[in-house]
């Protein structure tokens, strides 16, 4: 009689697999609408300043001949910060559908492949590659400044773009290694170089892309040509400096450049 008492009570599992469904359902529903609001933009923004503060300090107490162990403990600092900014973006970039994000392999979209007389151009020793730092393009125009507002962006400009017709050789600033190359959206044809010290550049609405995700370059080698591809009314470089791969943590490019000792004109 008990075995029967018991056969009858209803087992608590299809519950529990219903508000698991529930739970998931409301994990993949799109995000509301005022999402934007609640994004940790203003948190990556303060990470973003104590991180280029900290590397002014790095500096400064290099500069300054400080103890070893002081420079140290000063540059594991802006390691960590760094690395807070990383992880916040990361996961929000991904929700966003940032390229970067989203597909690492940068196959998405349809990449224009690179003629291979400009490839072999692109090889390092055949090109201009240099040990110095260089401007992103030769013979340009400033055009929109970092942080100018504009009807293109939803908030301020995140990079300096360079004016130059298209089909201008468009070049890496410093030595590096290509992160990724992404097609299809706004920025258009892009590639993001990874250098030594942590920071990435960004040269974006490319017609044609000279390179490989994973592929060493060269200062002032050629990572592709001048477009108006994406999110652009005319031919110009988009050239950003983050100090991660994603949208969100980019610093003011011109002044980055002139303390490489690059020269920018007007
Ligand atoms: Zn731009």
């Amino acid at each position: 009689m008990r075995r029967d008492h018991r056969a009858r009570v209803p087992r608590p599992l299809p519950r529990i697999a219903v508000a698991l469904t529930a739970a998931l359902l409301i994990a993949l529903a799109p995000p509301p609408a005022h999402a934007a609001d609640l994004s940790p933009r203003s948190d990556a923004a303060a990470l973003l300043r104590h991180h280029e503060e900290a590397r002014a300090r790095v500096e400064r107490l290099r500069a300054e001949h400080a103890p070893r162990d002081v420079v140290r403990a000063a540059d594991r600092r802006r390691w960590a910060l760094r690395g807070e900014l990383w992880n916040l973006l990361r996961g929000w970039q991904r929700a966003s559908g940032d390229p970067v994000a989203v597909d690492p392999s940068g196959r998405a979209g349809h990449c224009p492949v690179a003629p291979r007389r400009m490839r072999r151009a692109a090889h390092p020793g055949a090109g201009s590659g240099t040990r110095s730092w260089t401007a992103p393009t030769r013979s340009y125009r400033l055009s929109a400044g970092y942080r100018a507002r504009g009807d293109h962006w939803a908030g301020r400009h995140t990079g300096q773009d360079f004016a130059v017709p298209s089909g201008t050789p468009v070049h890496a600033v410093g030595p590096g290694t290509v992160r990724i190359t992404t097609c299809g959206d706004g920025y258009g044809n892009q590639v993001l170089v990874r250098h030594p010290g942590g920071y990435f550049t960004q040269y974006a609405h490319l017609s044609r892309i000279a390179v490989r995700a994973g592929q060493r370059v060269l200062a002032g080698q050629r990572v592709g040509s001048s477009g108006a591809t994406g999110n652009a009314t005319g031919p110009h470089v988009h050239f950003e400096v983050r100090i991660t791969p994603y949208l969100g943590s980019a610093v003011p490019p011109l002044p980055w450049l002139r303390q490489k000792a690059v020269r920018i004109g007007r």
